[in-house]
């Protein structure tokens, strides 16, 4: 069992259970500027994930990021589906081979899974979507994890970040996705893939501050 599979299986439990707390705000929001369908296509993005653990298990990070990039592709629905979709699948070739990725590597690897949704959304900073707090935050990571960054200080650092880029996209004028139609509209609401996103990104470094992989003790997902 390869204890950094079984880390990323903690964290896939944490961001969804931090979905399920934040509900009543992502829904909203995608209600909003959207067409009301966020909160669903990541909660049940989030549950298929979570209940793929005993397929994980076994898995090298790297087969176990593959896996969960085809599985969200065809589950998770909307403009988000393919975007994180993408993510995944490139932090997979980013850590091939690699069976003990240590900071620096989950860095670059995210970074890698930022840029692939840079590139198959057409997008970047500054239009109003969830790339307005992964690209500055996988930025930060990256900086960092290079600095030497203690591992509390740098979490307690991105969770700080990526709050205030999601808090950020509130007065920005949107030029892709669906909110895009609404033009000066779209001011005033905070976008809904940038919650999203900050809401894993807290939840996921949570997570690494935890001492060790917890999942060994749980014993099922099942309700
Ligand atoms: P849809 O817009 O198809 O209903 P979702 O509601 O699931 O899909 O996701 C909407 C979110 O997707 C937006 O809040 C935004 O963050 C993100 N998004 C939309 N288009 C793009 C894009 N081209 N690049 C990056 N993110 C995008
Ligand atoms: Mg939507």
């Amino acid at each position: 069992m390869n204890t950094s599979t079984l880390r990323i299986i903690d964290a896939l439990e944490a961001v969804q259970a931090a979905i399920i707390v934040n509900e009543a705000d992502i829904e909203s929001l995608d209600r909003a500027i959207g067409d009301g369908d966020h909160f669903i296509n990541v909660r049940r993005g989030a549950e298929v994930l979570v209940a793929m653990r005993d397929e994980l298990v076994p898995l090298l990070p790297a087969a176990a990021f593959q896996k969960i990039g085809m599985k969200l592709l065809s589950t998770i629905g909307g403009a988000s589906g393919p975007l994180i979709s993408s993510c995944f699948l490139a932090m997979s070739k980013a850590l091939a081979g690699n069976e003990t990725p240590g900071l620096r590597d989950w860095a670059s690897a995210f970074a890698a899974g930022v840029d692939a949704i840079k590139a198959r959304g057409k997008a970047d900073v500054g239009e109003k979507t969830m790339l307005d707090v992964l690209i500055p935050v996988s930025r930060q990571w990256l900086a960092l994890a290079q600095a030497g960054t203690p591992l509390p200080a740098l979490c307690q650092r991105l969770t700080d970040d990526a709050r205030a880029h999601m808090l950020a996209t509130r007065d920005m004028l949107a030029t892709k996705g669906r909110a895009a139609f609404l033009g000066e509209r779209a001011l005033g609401h905070i976008d809904p893939g940038a919650k999203t996103c900050q809401v894993a990104i807290t939840a996921v470094c949570a997570v690494l501050l935890q001492p060790r992989p917890q999942s060994t003790s749980i014993t099922s997902t099942a309700p």
